[in-house]
């Protein structure tokens, strides 16, 4: 497998890269990012968002960390942040969070408007719940294997939105807005490719 972490250089060193830490699978991206030299605090109040370079929007529930955002104060901080040029990359739940449009959301859902996109809660529909495949990922050389738990199905993109990867067709794997983000649990495997793309994008 084209995993090798031990090989890889550390594109992390010197970065300091947030991992919203509301609730979901945040922890084994702080692992991920510190396999590559980044520190990678837990975020969970909004003193915790000062001195990031970056943040990790992890997956879990999209609804249920709406929702925290906001009892824990780190909403309109973390969303200024953002629309000011803080570079996020969003997994599943944290895709949906960065869409301007989700279909199939509970009508108080609150999102961060970051990306032109229309994304649908849970749209590959009961059969495909969760599933795996190897995906082509602009700038790998070799397949990603790709976990999707729940995932949005993404059903338009913007003009200004870069798709680094599809399945069937469809963009799995975008980037737009300083952001990027994935249907898909990139965290789930050992293999830490595409968070070392995304911690090189933080120096484009
Ligand atoms: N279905 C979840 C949601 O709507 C996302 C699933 C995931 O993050 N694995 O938030």
């Amino acid at each position: 497998m084209p995993t090798g972490v031990g090989e890889l250089a550390t594109p992390g060193a010197g970065r300091t890269v947030g991992v919203l830490a509301l609730q979901g699978a945040f922890d084994v991206h702080r692992q991920r990012l510190e396999q590559l030299g980044a520190h990678a605090p837990l975020v969970r109040v909004p003193a915790d968002l000062d001195g990031l370079d970056a943040i990790v929007l992890p997956g879990g529930e999209s609804t249920t960390m709406s929702r925290l955002l906001t009892t824990s104060g780190l909403f309109d901080e973390l969303k200024g942040r953002l629309i000011g040029g803080l570079p996020a990359f969003g997994t599943c739940a944290g895709m949906i969070l960065c869409a301007t449009e989700v279909l199939d959301a509970r009508p108080d859902q609150r999102g961060f408007d970051l990306i032109d996109m229309t994304v649908r809660r849970n749209g590959y529909g009961r059969q495909l719940d969760s599933f795996e495949v190897d995906l082509a990922v602009d700038g790998l050389g070799e397949p990603f294997h790709a976990v999707f738990i729940r995932a949005p199905l993404v059903e338009r993109i913007g003009s200004d939105v870069d798709v680094l990867a599809r399945h069937d067709g469809v963009p799995v794997l975008v980037r737009g807005a300083g952001c990027t983000v994935a249907s898909f649990h990139p965290e789930l495997t050992d293999d830490a490719r595409l968070h070392q793309l995304f911690l090189e994008s933080l120096s484009d």
